[in-house]
């Protein structure tokens, strides 16, 4: 067996029962996602734990739907679903379920705990039931329902399954103990009336069964082993057992652990479907969005979160990681594996004056300096260049060595140039182009006189220059936790009105000439990008992906300092 996982109570706990042989040496995990919108980067975690404490044991995972609700679930989810697991790695191979699979078996084993006479039907409303059950300093009270007889709870249920009562009129209710300190055994909800379709069963069902209903005995129909799922369910516990065992049937093991929240970032379904829905962005999958459609478009590698998810860990309490930790990581694989190009996002012409008017020559640069079998390509350079306006200063403070008047600096695998003048627009000032003089020694970069410039700085030949669109990126919320808000506010209130800025007129190096969608790359200096598919033939867009900086080095050496 191998046993070269991350360490965690988890990973313990499934040691123990493979010693123990608890589930005859199995290890059986399941994903469980509710179809009602697009994974996030919390579902990451809990996939990388399913799908990695399995695979890590050679045990299975399966994908399973829990769509018992059929108003909010939608087949567009479903697919997305599928296809994001897929592309984070993961494999469930023939073992996709559905709880909606379960619900014939569910109904019948919803009228064994009827003959066993732990189960009722129960006519108060929703609202009732809330004021019966109590609150956690009071117990609750009993159903005036609740002893009705085996006879007529059956007859019952069963119109009610023939959809002879209208929505909310009745449910069937377990009977447990009103007076339980735990809430969630107080005769709770097995089955409500919904007279909706299904995205599965269509019309077939007008009562569904309640999530804690399902959940188990769906686990309990697939025999996992380890039920993994988030603290919140702890309380829930005591009623995934108790079915359990009035069933008397497999009897799978859950396990709670935390679930992950981000500093920038809301994890919340129903709130980023809230996003969506008031065009606050351009979609699920738009690349500020913390699902996993909007960071792969954005240009994450599935890698990167995998290893995120690795170093996050699990524990038993509830806690806020820093966003940063997750660029670190994107960072890091990116580095290894982009290849390198020139960019320069927002451009200010450059005319070499000494450069012969019609000469082009091939400027060798390095693919990736991370991967020498990368390899080299060639770089046009001539006259007429691209450089970033940040690149020049007419007054440039002090610190600031890059290009102004009468200064010289290196062009990136091209020459050593120096700032001759400036050409103004006559009416705004604005620096419209500068002129330069270059050094035809210092061809490659070197000056063979030994002299140094104290910058190196990105160009693109203008006359080869590939237009592209560069949208740049900024965490969604200006709050570290987007849920804190004013009274009478809400989460929306927190929104970062900067999120995106567009570039429309970059300037590519002409090796970025139909660079796929999905492609990603390191534009020298200036970040990750990946491009878009918004991009169009002779149109490029690009995301990007992360800056160069790495603010969780900078995070971990001011934590390191203060220690
Ligand atoms: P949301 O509140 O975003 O709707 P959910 O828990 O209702 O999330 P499900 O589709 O039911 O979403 O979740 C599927 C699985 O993913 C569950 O096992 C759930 O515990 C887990 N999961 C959801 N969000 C997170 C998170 N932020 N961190 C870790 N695991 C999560
Ligand atoms: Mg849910």
């Amino acid at each position: 067996m191998s046993a070269d996982g991350p360490s965690n109570f988890i990973r313990d706990i499934i040691l123990d029962d493979l010693q123990s042989n608890k589930f005859g040496g199995r290890v059986q995990t399941r994903f469980p996602p509710e179809p009602n919108g697009y994974l996030h980067i919390g579902h990451a975690k809990s996939i990388c734990l399913n799908f990695g404490l399995a695979a890590e044991f050679g045990g299975k995972t399966n994908l399973r739907f829990d769509d018992t609700n059929p108003e909010k679930e939608e087949t567009e989810y479903v697919d997305s679903i599928m296809e994001t697991v897929k592309w984070l790695g993961f494999d469930w191979e023939d073992r996709l379920f559905y709880a909606s699979d379960y619900f014939g078996q569910l109904y019948e084993w919803a009228v064994q705990l009827i003959r066993k006479e732990k189960a009722y039907v129960c006519d108060l409303t929703a609202d009732q039931v809330r004021q019966y059950r109590g609150t956690l300093t009071e117990p609750g009270r009993e159903s005036p329902y609740r002893h009705r007889s085996v006879e007529e709870n059956t007859d019952l249920f069963a119109r009610m399954r023939t959809g002879e009562f209208p929505d909310g009129s009745r449910t069937l209710r377990a009977k447990i103990d009103m007076a339980s300190p735990n809430l969630n055994l107080r005769d709770p909800v097995m089955y409500r009336i919904v007279h909706a379709e299904h995205h599965r069963t269509g019309a077939q069902w007008c009562i569904y069964p309640m999530y804690d209903f399902a959940h188990g005995q769906s686990d309990s129909v697939e025999r996992i082993t380890h039920s993994i799922c988030t603290l919140e369910f702890e309380d829930h516990r005591p009623l995934y057992d108790w079915y359990l065992e009035q069933l008397g049937i497999y009897h799978p093991q859950q396990i709670e652990f935390d679930r992950l929240n981000l500093t920038y970032t809301l994890l919340s379904k129903r709130k980023l479907l809230t996003l969506v829905e008031q065009g606050r962005v351009s979609g699920w999958d738009d690349p500020r969005m913390p699902t996993l459609a909007g960071i792969k478009r954005r240009g994450y590698t599935p890698e990167a979160i995998r290893n995120f998810c690795n170093a996050i860990g699990v524990s038993k309490t509830n806690g806020t990681i820093e966003l940063a930790l997750l660029e670190h990581h994107v960072r890091e694989d990116l580095n290894k594996r982009a290849p390198r190009s020139m960019a320069v996002l927002r451009p200010l012409r450059v005319v070499i004056d000494n450069y012969p008017e019609r000469q082009v020559e091939e400027m060798e640069a390095v693919n990736n300096p991370e991967d020498a079998a990368a390899g080299t390509r060639q770089v046009p350079f001539s006259r007429v260049l691209y450089i970033e306006q940040d690149d020049f200063r007419e007054d440039p403070p002090k610190q600031y060595y890059r290009l102004s008047p009468g200064r010289e600096v290196r062009l990136r695998y091209a020459y050593f140039v120096t700032c001759t003048g400036v050409v103004k627009d006559e009416k705004t000032g604005e620096v419209r182009e500068i002129h330069c003089t270059y050094d035809p020694a210092t061809r490659g970069g070197n000056a063979p006189d030994g002299r140094k410039v104290k910058s190196t700085i990105h160009w693109v030949s203008a006359a080869h220059a590939v237009d592209a669109e560069v949208r740049l990126y900024d965490n969604l919320f200006l709050k570290e936790n987007p849920n804190e808000t004013a009274e009478g506010e809400d989460f929306t209130a927190n929104l970062n009105p900067q999120s995106l800025e567009v570039l429309p007129q970059a300037k590519l190096e002409p090796s970025l000439a139909g660079a796929p969608v999905g492609s990603r790359h390191q534009f020298e200096r200036m970040g990750y990008f990946c491009v878009d598919p918004d991009s169009a033939a002779g149109r490029l867009v690009f995301n990007r992906t992360a800056g160069l900086r790495d603010t969780w080095a900078r995070i971990e050496k001011r934590e390191k300092g203060k220690a």
